[in-house]
């Protein structure tokens, strides 16, 4: 048996690999019929599934965005200069979103600092995701469920204390708690309370 499975080893790997490329197309199908039957479920699922992958996802799209820095900025910049209009509304649509104020501020205020780290809107929302969308210090809920709730980025190791202002030294919380808990750490706060 096994020398005919190595004299026929080619032929065996031909045939499998056609099974599967012959199945996957029948299995895309019923993947496709499914999630149109089941789109509570699926959607569900997905979040589910970005809740429990959110740092590998935020680790694979930092990663993409290091490599293709270059050809994405030749990209914006070219896409601005055919967009002219685009100035104007991004400046109306930023002064309609302080929440994204907010966040050049504090890595405005993290660069003077020199503790250097960044992070995008895109990872707030993941976070507010992870963190059930309830503050990360009292765990009360926000108002609803989308980063317009009024809420405070709070630097887990404060600024002043040489926290960087990257995703992972940021919690989003209440504005209450993040006011009380003014320059300590993340953890002194958590020990000592309110
Ligand atoms: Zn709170």
């Amino acid at each position: 048996m096994r020398k005919w499975y190595i004299a026929h080893k080619d032929l065996q790997n031909a045939r499998s690999k056609r099974w599967r490329e012959t199945h996957k197309e029948r299995q895309l199908e019923l993947c496709k019929i499914w999630r149109a039957n089941n789109k509570e479920r699926q959607s569900e699922l997905e979040k589910r599934w970005r809740e429990e992958n959110y740092k590998q996802i935020l680790a694979r799209s930092r990663q993409y965005h290091k490599e293709h820095r270059e050809e994405r900025i030749a990209y914006s910049k070219r896409w601005r200069e055919e967009h002219p209009e685009y100035l104007a509304k991004n400046r109306q649509w930023k002064a309609e979103h302080p929440e994204t104020r907010s966040i050049y501020r504090h890595n405005y205020d993290a660069r003077i600092k020199g503790n250097g780290g960044a992070h995008t809107l895109e990872e707030l929302n993941m976070l507010f995701v992870s963190q059930n969308y309830l503050c990360y210090y009292c765990n009360k809920p926000f108002f609803d469920n989308t980063l317009n709730a009024e809420y405070h980025i709070d630097h887990k190791i404060p600024v002043s204390k040489g926290g960087t202002n990257n995703i992972d030294n940021i919690a989003i919380s209440c504005p209450s708690c993040n006011l009380s808990k003014y320059n300590k750490t993340a953890d002194q706060f958590l020990m000592v309370g309110k």
